[in-house]
């Protein structure tokens, strides 16, 4: 079929002849691409004149043929994350979860950051194809504080030139508190992303726009930040914030006579200038739902994915990116880079804005801040978030091996794709690791069909059907009944351990062979025959995890699979599980 027709075909009414624009709108919608994305401008004014009229195949071609590319990578879900629904789910999961840790505290030094609803939360994601998430309390406008750091930093970069910002500013972690008087030996600032750093970036910004107040100055950077952000919505500035900062800048007043007196200041830049344009930027005000598309325009190299434009060069964003990798967690920095493993910087008011290269960006926001000064809510939900999914950036070394972690992107996809018709036609050709993981899938599923002793017809069905969709072939006729009653009647002989126990030792002992892809499968089939009936019972239940356990699954990504078992059967309520 022509590919056009294929198109019209996803979206087309139960007719089969027309379509109409809120079926396409929904259609859209699904992929995560929002309704008013740069690239689809002419197809959604189109589909707004048409209004409620029926539209046909003809009609169709005319109204997406100016924006057919992305139509049809829209429409045929070839964007980054292919899956987006699938991804909102289990990050609504983990959002759910993390909402009901109240621990930490509101940043006190102000009467705005300390008056702020502790109980906000908010995650907003946006991919580098411009897909976007949003849950919680992601249009709340706060102050951004150090969050504009590492923006301002690479507009410095831009401006003045790294050779120059970096005769004033050091690029190593500091290990201290943010504001921290300690320099480097020689007399620079640690980094760009701690106080001393960022007052004198501010310093190397200011030090060239003689003409310019500070004032007017922070109206450049935000607008360098509406164009990372994609003009969603406006910037502000905050002259509270403001106020109260300069009312309690002591310490950063400490830190700017300090710089002055060392090395001394960039162009001899008055200093109430330097230190005005530092608080102005931490002043900006921005939501979640903004600094996520900005965190994916950092993610893409400078490029905005909602509008197209190049708001940073990718060298600034190299930088800036290794900067916050080094530094943007305050003296937690370390410790984030190993559990998380991405850039990140936060800021007091309880913004968290996170950087997956090439994949996405995500902001959060939740102002209970830990003894570090980082958002409680905002470091579990980026430490929940690796946990499930491969975005450490040093998953990509776990030889495939990474205990199933999803990975959403469009490329893994591929890859498991790829792999499974390899196996496929390896075990047709009688592979020894091949004919192992068939092995093994057998074996486990037959597990969970004897998990209540008995071994009932609609099991054997599912297995086979199971079997047939991943190894491509059906198996030997008899085959699964057969071996399904050689276990049961090893578990009625009894004996110290049973066929299950059996299954679980070899399953640890085989499992470092198995590679994520295998291990999925292997638990994938388990499931599926666990969910023969709709429901998963009790022990089929233990007896899951106990196979994703011994094959070195983790829980929560365990976790996730049962909640989507759960969402596509909604009718029936909750597994037994609860
Ligand atoms: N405005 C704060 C200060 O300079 C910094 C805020 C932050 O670390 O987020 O003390």
């Amino acid at each position: 079929m022509d590919r056009l027709r294929k198109m019209f075909a996803l979206v087309a009414d139960d007719n089969g002849a027309t379509t109409s624009a809120a079926r396409i709108q929904q259609h859209i919608l699904g992929s995560g691409i929002q309704l008013d994305d740069f690239r689809l401008r002419t197809t959604m004014e189109r589909l707004r004149f048409l209004g409620e009229s029926p539209i046909s195949f003809e009609a169709f071609v005319a109204l997406v043929s100016d924006e057919l590319m992305m139509v049809n990578r829209t429409f045929n879900r070839e964007l980054v994350i292919p899956d987006w629904q699938e991804f909102c789910h289990d990050i609504e999961l983990v959002f759910n979860r993390i909402a009901d840790d109240c621990s930490g505290n509101n940043a006190n030094y102000i009467p705005i950051l300390r008056d702020a609803d502790p109980n906000k939360w908010g995650v907003a994601l946006c991919s580098v194809d411009g897909q976007r998430l949003e849950i919680g309390d992601v249009d709340t406008y706060h102050s951004i504080q150090s969050v504009s750091k590492p923006i301002t930093y690479a507009f410095a970069i831009e401006q003045e030139g790294t050779d120059f910002v970096h005769q004033f500013v050091g690029v190593e972690p500091s290990g201290r508190p943010f504001n921290s008087l300690e320099l480097l030996p020689d007399s620079r600032p640690f980094n760009p992303c701690v106080n001393a750093g960022a007052i004198m970036t501010a310093g190397v910004v200011a030090s060239s726009r003689t003409e310019q107040s500070a004032r007017e100055i922070t109206e450049e950077i935000m607008k360098l930040w509406a164009a990372l952000s994609g003009d969603l919505a406006p910037v502000r500035f905050s002259e509270e914030t403001m106020l109260s900062e300069r009312d309690t800048a002591d310490n950063n007043f400490a830190i700017a006579y300090l710089l002055k007196g060392g090395r001394g200041l960039p162009r001899g830049v008055d200093l109430h200038k330097m230190l005005d344009l530092y608080l102005s930027c931490c002043s900006i005000e921005m939501t979640a739902s903004l600094l996520s598309v900005a965190a994916a325009t950092l993610a893409n190299g400078g490029v905005c994915p909602i509008t197209g434009q190049q708001a940073l060069s990718t060298e600034a964003v190299k930088k800036s990116l290794s900067v916050m990798q080094a530094a943007g967690m305050y003296d937690n920095a370390g410790v984030f880079t190993l559990e998380v493993g991405l850039p990140a910087k936060s800021g007091v008011s309880g913004a968290v804005l996170t950087v997956v290269p090439n994949l996405m960006g995500f902001a959060t926001f939740s102002p209970r801040l830990d003894s570090y000064g980082n958002s409680v809510r905002g470091v579990e939900f980026c430490r929940q978030l690796v946990e499930l999914f491969t975005f450490h950036i040093y998953d990509s070394l776990s030889g495939g091996r990474s205990g199933c972690k999803r990975d959403p992107r469009a490329s893994q996809h591929n890859r498991k794709q790829r792999d499974l018709s390899d196996l496929r036609w390896a075990v047709s050709h009688g592979d020894r690791y091949a004919l192992k993981v068939r092995d093994l899938l057998l074996e486990c599923m037959i597990a969970i069909t004897l998990a209540d002793g008995e071994i009932e017809e609609p099991e054997i069905i599912i297995m086979a059907e199971t079997y047939t969709e991943i190894m491509g072939h059906q198996p030997q006729q008899g085959e699964l009944q057969a071996m399904a009653e050689s276990r049961q009647s090893e578990i009625e002989a009894g004996g110290s351990s049973g066929p299950f126990e059996q299954l679980l030792q070899r399953l640890s002992l085989e499992q470092v062979q198995l590679d994520d892809n295998v291990r999925e499968l292997i638990l994938e089939a388990a499931f599926r025959v666990a969910c023969a009936d709709g429901i998963i019972e009790p022990e089929e239940d233990h007896q899951l995890r106990g196979i994703a356990n011994a094959l070195g699954i983790s829980e929560g990504v365990l976790e996730l699979e049962i909640a989507r078992f759960q969402r596509q059967h909604p009718s029936r309520g909750a597994a037994a599980t609860d």
